[in-house]
């Protein structure tokens, strides 16, 4: 079908919910994606942080299709090799106790509330729940975690949401205190750095002071690491960058290389808290997405993280003195580009000229493939350059 044909019935039959850029992606290999006609782009977006190591990896593919063909599903009734040894790996690697696999970045999230919420009933009874998040976060499309998501635009539509959450400023540490003791919290959920709000960095001091007053109350601490974790800011998990130990620590997006994945963490104090028949999940922990995810921690070693370092690096080096960059936030090869001209005339621009980056709230983002060679990320750097330049 020609891409007219696919648009016309996407159009008429695929529930509005997506202003679609005007392209059809039919391959890619690597960092390297071809539309219909075969024009080449270089990817700078990875399918919002998705595909880690880029399209059809060979080391990704071989770990996935090796396990689509012995087993692709059994359910949660039975015990699976590629669970097991995920968890394994995810906790060594964090010092977290246990995890719970879901599917999405909502669903790990909903998992993380619900068990903060269980935690404080467990030890203190009724009345201690409200979650504090905050202020241009997001967590999810779910009721439960569009209500914890602290943007009004995302709310409008949808009352009642789910009760008890309150919203903080960033960087606000007396406000924030002051909430959490006049509210009753049971936890503090927060993006380190806030990407669809924004490619936002929370401060080390706010981070590091939310958690110690935190911990002080027996306040547990989420970290929301679903666009953040699996090396995209050059650690393993972002948190790791703020020397902080959370309670809870949900995941996604990068986790399984491009297959629906999500995970929760759970550290000593939460590790038991959900307990047999508190929550569940169908396609949780699916084998193929937890044989991607394996392969796809196992290559995040220290060293290659610290390549993504040094990407990071070089672009913000790059843009700096680029007229009509007006700033760059971010942290390793996950970066927002604050711009003259408007963010959204920006990607379409860099289509047009064979390069795929998204926006964030008003700032071009990138999250290139953290394996992206740097001559394509040099190529790519010159062609943004030329769409951001005034
Ligand atoms: C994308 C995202 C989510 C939602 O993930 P889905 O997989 O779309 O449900 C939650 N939190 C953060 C920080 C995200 O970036």
């Amino acid at each position: 079908m020609d891409f007219n044909g696919i648009k016309a019935l996407d159009k008429k039959y695929i529930a509005n919910t997506y202003n679609r850029f005007d392209r059809l992606f039919t391959s890619g290999k690597g960092s390297e994606l071809y539309d219909e006609k075969g024009k080449r782009y270089i990817d700078l977006s990875a399918g919002i942080a998705v595909n880690t190591f880029g399209t059809a990896d060979p080391l990704w593919l071989e770990a996935v299709t090796k396990q689509l063909s012995s087993l692709s599903h059994i359910s949660n009734l039975y015990y699976t090799e590629p669970q097991a040894i995920l968890a394994k790996k995810l906790c060594e690697r964090t010092q977290m106790k246990k995890v719970f696999f879901s599917n999405s970045g909502a669903e790990a999230n909903e998992c993380a509330i619900k068990a903060a919420r269980k935690y404080s009933h467990d030890k203190y009874g009724e009345g201690r729940n409200t979650i504090i998040t905050l202020k241009d976060s997001f967590h999810g499309r779910t009721i439960t975690t569009l209500s914890a998501t602290g943007q009004e635009v995302f709310h409008k539509d949808f009352y009642p949401f789910t009760e008890g959450f309150i919203y903080s400023d960033p960087e606000d540490i007396q406000g924030i205190r002051k909430l959490m003791e006049d509210h009753k919290a049971c936890a503090v959920m927060m993006e380190l750095i806030q990407g669809e709000g924004g490619v936002r960095v929370l401060s080390k001091d706010f981070v590091q002071e939310v958690a110690s007053f935190a911990k002080e109350k027996d306040i547990l601490v989420i970290v929301d690491e679903v666009q953040t974790g699996n090396g995209r800011t050059g650690e393993l998990y972002s948190y790791m960058n703020y020397d902080i130990a959370p309670d809870i620590i949900s995941t996604a997006k990068g986790l399984a290389g491009g297959l629906p994945f999500g995970a929760t963490l759970f550290g000593e104090k939460t590790e038991a808290v959900l307990s047999s028949g508190s929550h569940g999940s169908t396609f949780g922990g699916n084998p193929v997405s937890a044989a991607g995810a394996i392969s796809i921690i196992d290559r995040l070693t220290d060293t290659f993280l610290d390549e993504v370092v040094s990407k990071g690096e070089f672009i913000k080096k790059e843009l700096a003195s680029v007229p009509g960059v007006v700033a760059v936030t971010g942290m390793g090869l996950m970066l927002g580009i604050e711009t003259v001209r408007p963010a959204k005339e920006i990607v379409e621009r860099a289509l047009e000229e064979g390069l795929v980056v998204i926006t964030a709230k008003n700032k071009v983002r990138l999250l290139p493939p953290l394996n992206i060679s740097m001559e394509l990320l040099q190529e790519a750097i010159e062609i943004l350059k030329g769409v951001i330049e005034v």
